[in-house]
């Protein structure tokens, strides 16, 4: 039997946004099963725990016209690369927006072939419509009390709303 390929897609995801869930849905294509890590991040400020996080990426799943049993949301903590091996990736996607995000990719990207050869990335360009979304524009915006409902799925707005500001 042909050895199943498995795609990691790792982010913040804080919340998933509709550039997000392109991606997913073009990764997807690409291998028997697409892994959502969503990664703890202790640096960065968070709004939605994990939890939340990974509840909102499934609904969108559940939703979509794919196979549900070839996604997985999985929440994680630590290495990148680590993470990726103990699911056994093959390939890591990463999304990438504007000439801004290239720099860091660039880096990333070189660091983990460093520390794992055998894991390829592949990079996704944002297609046009939702090149310029970032779940960190959009918590901005909204809590400066602008119009998001076009950047983010329905039921996040939703949660959104539910956070008082
Ligand atoms: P953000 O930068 O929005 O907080 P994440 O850390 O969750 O996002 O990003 C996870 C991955 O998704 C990164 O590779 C990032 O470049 C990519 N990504 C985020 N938003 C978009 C978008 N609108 N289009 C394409 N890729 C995106």
């Amino acid at each position: 039997m042909k050895k199943k390929r498995i795609g990691l897609y790792p982010g913040s995801f804080d919340p998933v946004t509709n550039g997000h869930l392109d991606i997913i849905f073009r990764a997807h294509k690409l291998v028997d099963e697409l892994v959502i890590g969503v990664a703890k991040n202790q640096k960065k400020e968070n709004l939605f725990s994990m939890e939340k996080r990974k509840k909102l990426i499934l609904h969108e799943i559940n939703k979509s016209k794919y196979n549900k049993k070839s996604f997985k949301v999985v929440i994680f903590d630590g290495l990148l690369m680590n993470f990726a091996k103990s699911i056994n990736a093959n390939l890591i996607v990463r999304g990438l927006r504007a000439v801004s995000d290239f720099d860091y990719e660039f880096q990333m990207t070189g660091m983990n072939a460093r520390l794992n050869s055998e894991i390829e990335t592949v990079f996704l360009m944002a297609s046009e419509k939702h090149q310029f979304i970032s779940s960190r524009f959009v918590k901005e915006i909204y809590f400066l009390k602008g119009e998001v409902k076009s950047f983010i799925p329905k039921n996040v707005l939703i949660e959104l709303k539910k956070i008082k500001n």
